[in-house]
């Protein structure tokens, strides 16, 4: 079997990283770890979680970074983030959020961190014609706030690292695709 391979997916909200993501799993077989997914199932299933998750994300605020660190490292440790490895999916959002996942990892090294880039006024328009439920017009700018305020900063983190990578990601699906699997091989 080949060696597990490790990633992280930036990309502001709208970026279209659900989409490539799933191109990534095809490709490299690694498991999708979507922290904001993780949550949206948590709210539907109505856990201890998903109740006081569910007005922050409503508000587009971030939750809390021990709630996150702690639901990361639980899912990191399952046997698939071991064996195939991972494209890790919202997380980290923050720079203590980083610090904290590479302790998570510990020896197990991440081959990069990928930054979907789309222009902020792309993303705007976008986002406010997709319409999920948490996509109120004031939860969107909050969330592109956060990100330029929390995230940017978590970019510069892996870019002195030497881990950055930065994709174009304006263009059809299949040329964004094509970019990202480049990037990626060239890294593992
Ligand atoms: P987006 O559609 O904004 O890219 P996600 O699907 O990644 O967002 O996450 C939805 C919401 O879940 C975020 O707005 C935030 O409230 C919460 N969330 C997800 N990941 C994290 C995280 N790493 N730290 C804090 N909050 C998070």
């Amino acid at each position: 079997m080949s060696n597990p391979i490790r990633l992280v997916i930036f990309g502001r909200q709208g970026a279209g990283k659900g989409t490539q993501c799933v191109r990534l799993v095809e490709r490299f077989g690694v498991a999708h770890i979507s922290t904001g997914d993780m949550l949206r199932a948590a709210v539907t299933a109505e856990t201890e979680l998903g109740l006081k998750a569910k007005a922050v994300m409503d508000a587009g605020n971030l939750v809390g970074d021990d709630i996150m660190n702690g639901i990361v490292r639980e899912r990191l440790d399952e046997d698939d983030a071991n064996t195939t490895g991972f494209v890790l999916d919202g997380f980290p959002r923050t720079i203590a959020q980083a610090e904290a996942l590479t302790q998570i990892l510990g020896t197990r090294a991440l081959h990069g961190a990928v930054n979907l880039d789309v222009p902020l006024e792309e993303v705007t328009a976008r986002m406010m014609a997709r319409g999920r439920a948490d996509d109120t017009p004031d939860a969107i700018t909050r969330r592109l706030e956060l990100y330029e305020s929390e995230t940017r900063p978590v970019l510069e983190w892996f870019a002195a690292r030497d881990l950055l990578v930065t994709v174009d990601g304006l263009g059809t699906e299949a040329e964004i695709t094509e970019r990202l699997f480049a990037a990626i091989a060239a890294r593992v």
